[in-house]
């Protein structure tokens, strides 16, 4: 696959049959990884952002799937010409929206492979490498987290779902019956105002009800007031009410700001609740040791969420839930019908039983290059110098007097404001956006506009970061006029 789409793409017909032959398949797999490879390096050319309409890219598909097969020097063409000018670049060093973040060259190969042995790690039997290679890299990830070894770990494919999951081990732990008539209970769950969305869905979506998700105040600094939670819990249990998970977020995608997770875990204990400690962004940042610290507490939690995908360099997706009742999430997961039933073996781990997915990718690949490649050192040392540079930039706003940073910056992700209209705020992040320089993305915090400059990307650089510091003060000049 040449950089430029060809004028006019070869169009050998596809081989007869249903194989692609292995002579085909080489060719053009070169040709990919060649592009790849040069996208990698000239990731910087392209607009962050992509610069299309709604509705543009479907409007130039056929609406039906063709009959015959077709030449793959076509379909490749159509992915330079068509596809990519609809991508927005997520792996480009200066995507500073939501959680910036990285796929990496031993993470795109393990995805290759991935999907070359297309196993599926529904069960030991079916996968033993999956299951087992699952054990080993979670087994590792937890030591440079600093986790004791009591955490069982498992994957699945986003925070959110990890959520839904502790939700539910944490459910029927509070209440075994709901497994088989459905809860009775009157559940009341805790998060701070700032947690994440998937909570309170992983709520609805087990019947605990939105009514039922308390969003606890927090304070200056965005973290969850201790006694706001304790005041909730009294209040809920003198209605009747019965208290049975808390979420504690460590670097919330707001602002990442970090829960008091030994005071909540406190709470946690005195009233029985399952803790939760959503660490799905700043959690990865305790696998460098001036940042364990984060994690204080957390080895009192029953789970804890952290995401690869976010901040330790795998393509998405891939978000590893710990947990210290693993017999708990069993519990509530496991339905073994017959044609899956395998001989008991204490080292047979089926996955299957430890969430709703039967299915399962073999993602634990992808960590482990991951690990191996860029060890523990080098990982660290990417979190430590992106969160240098969040220092850094927050310091460059606040010498400018036309803006303002509105809230502390514990991580790699500063919110700021421009000190004037939301709509100037607006106009601000737009025109930078549609330059095309860089890709920023905004928040409303105490009813105002706020921009958030999220650094995590393993290509960006100082440069890059000054760069785009210059192209939102150019900008703002022009707002002025
Ligand atoms: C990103 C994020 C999530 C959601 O992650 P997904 O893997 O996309 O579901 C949950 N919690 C926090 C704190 C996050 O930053």
């Amino acid at each position: 696959m040449p950089p430029e789409p060809s004028a006019s793409p070869q169009t050998e017909a596809p081989a007869e049959g249903a194989v692609m032959p292995p002579e085909e398949f080489r060719r053009y797999g070169y040709q990919v990884i060649d592009w790849i490879a040069d996208y990698m390096r000239q990731v910087r050319d392209y607009p962050v952002l992509a610069r299309t309409r709604p509705g543009e890219l479907l409007d130039s598909l056929p609406p039906f799937a063709p009959e015959a097969g077709e030449p793959m020097d076509l379909i490749l063409n159509d992915f330079q010409k068509l596809i990519l000018p609809a991508i927005t670049h997520w792996n480009h060093p200066r995507f500073h929206a939501y959680f910036s973040v990285s796929s990496s060259g031993p993470g795109i190969l393990a995805e290759a492979l991935i999907a070359a042995l297309n196993v599926n790690g529904m069960l030991w039997k079916s996968a033993p490498a999956c299951t087992e290679l699952e054990q080993t890299a979670l087994g590792w990830l937890r030591q440079w987290l600093g986790l004791p070894e009591s955490f069982f770990g498992v994957i699945h494919d986003t925070a959110s779902s990890n959520a839904l999951h502790a939700i539910a081990a944490a459910r029927h732990l509070a209440d075994p019956e709901a497994r088989r008539r459905g809860h009775a209970l009157p559940l009341t769950l805790y998060v701070s105002e700032h947690a994440h969305s998937s909570l309170e869905k992983g709520a609805l979506v087990l019947g605990v009800g939105q009514d039922n998700v308390r969003k606890i105040q927090v304070d200056s600094e965005f973290r969850m007031r201790p006694d706001a939670l304790r005041d909730a819990i009294e209040a809920d249990l003198a209605a009747g009410k019965k208290p049975f998970f808390a979420c504690a977020t460590v670097g919330t995608t707001s602002v990442t700001s970090v829960d008091p997770v030994p005071a909540i875990a406190d709470l946690a204990e005195r009233y029985g609740l399952w803790l939760h400690v959503d660490g799905a962004y700043g959690g990865t940042a305790a696998i460098v040791p001036e940042f364990r610290c984060l994690l204080a507490g957390a080895d009192r939690a029953d789970s804890i969420v952290v995401n690869p995908h976010k901040w330790l360099l795998c393509p998405i997706d891939i978000s590893v839930l710990y947990t210290r009742r693993p017999d708990v999430l069993r519990g509530a997961f496991s339905v073994v019908p017959e044609y899956l039933r395998t001989q008991e073996d204490p080292r047979a781990l089926n996955l299957m039983d430890y969430g709703l997915p039967l299915g399962r990718r073999f993602r634990a690949l992808k960590l482990w290059f991951v690990m191996r490649y860029f060890g523990h050192e080098r990982a660290a040392a990417m979190i430590r110098t992106h969160v240098d540079w969040a220092r850094e930039f927050a310091a460059w706003v606040e010498a400018d007097s036309r803006f303002e940073v509105v809230a502390p910056a514990p991580l790699s992700l500063v919110c700021f404001r421009y000190r004037g209209s939301d709509e100037q705020n607006r106009r601000l992040m737009d025109a930078v956006n549609a330059s095309g320089a860089a890709y920023l993305s905004h928040n409303v915090m105490a009813g105002r506009f706020v921009i958030r400059f999220a650094i995590g990307n393993l290509q960006t650089t100082r440069d890059d970061i000054a760069e785009v510091w210059r192209a939102i003060q150019q900008t703002a000049a022009g707002l002025q006029e």
